[in-house]
């Protein structure tokens, strides 16, 4: 579903992304792991449009989409969250959904059919505040919002950046217990980065880890954990 390749980013003197490649598949689970600063968010943002790359590619179902900007990859089918929430907050929570759903409906007008926006409130635990405004929301369900409008627009690729960030631990169980419920029944490819890795080896099916703007090892979770370059970054600091 998603295939990104060399792409690199240098903000000012800082290398943010050195050749940066990976690939995601429909239905799977793809955690991104690093430091800080290693890349992680730059990736995504580079993913989504929202940066353009100095150089690379990145292709949604053989499409590119390079640099292309936030609105045409939201409506080829890129959802994402944000590590620092935005959300639209003088709007109410109901419409925050529904403002990625007519992207939806315009664009995809078949899985539109298939996504309930009263369905997603109901499923986040939203319904209750559908109609206040979406910044007076409590923290985590903000987070929810995040997601449930990323799942509005009817992604082929979904990227959650930190979105177990903040929670407590059982709501981030009940967190990966969604996630796990979106590959079975949206089956989008999905990639999550979260520093709380009890969360992401619990949820991944596979692993990219980043250092310092490369991708030094991927593959399946438990495989890439024996591999000295990823202990090295995480233990050997
Ligand atoms: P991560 O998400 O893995 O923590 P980031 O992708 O946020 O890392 O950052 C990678 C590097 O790029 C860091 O050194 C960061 O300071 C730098 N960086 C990210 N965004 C910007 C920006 N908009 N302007 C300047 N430097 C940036
Ligand atoms: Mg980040």
């Amino acid at each position: 579903m998603l295939s990104v390749e060399a792409v690199c980013k240098t903000f000012g003197g800082v290398q943010a992304l050195r050749n940066a490649s990976l690939t995601c598949e429909a239905g799977e689970i793809l955690g991104l792991i690093g430091p800080n600063g290693a890349g992680k968010s730059t990736l995504v943002n580079a993913i989504s449009g929202v940066l353009k790359p100095d150089s690379g590619s990145v292709r949604l179902a053989g499409e590119e989409i390079t640099g292309r900007g936030p609105e045409h990859c939201a409506r080829a089918g890129v959802g994402r969250t944000f590590q620092t929430i935005r959300l639209f907050k003088d709007l109410t929570v109901r419409q925050n959904v529904e403002v990625a759903h007519i992207t939806c409906r315009a664009v995809r007008p078949d899985a539109a059919k298939r996504i309930g926006v009263d369905q997603l409130l109901q499923q986040y635990e939203l319904a209750g505040f559908a109609d206040s405004p979406a910044g007076t929301l409590p923290y985590g369900s903000q987070r929810r919002l995040e997601i449930a409008r990323a799942l509005a627009l009817g992604p082929s690729l979904l990227l959650l950046d930190e979105p177990a960030a903040g929670l407590n631990e059982a709501e981030s169980e009940t967190l990966a217990i969604a996630i796990e419920g979106i590959r079975r029944d949206v089956g989008c490819a999905t990639i999550v980065i979260d520093h709380d890795l009890r969360f992401i080896n619990r949820l991944c099916d596979r692993l990219c880890v980043m250092d310092q703007g490369q991708v030094i090892a991927s593959g399946e979770t438990e495989e890439v954990w024996r591999d000295p370059r990823v202990i090295e970054v995480y233990v050997g600091q």
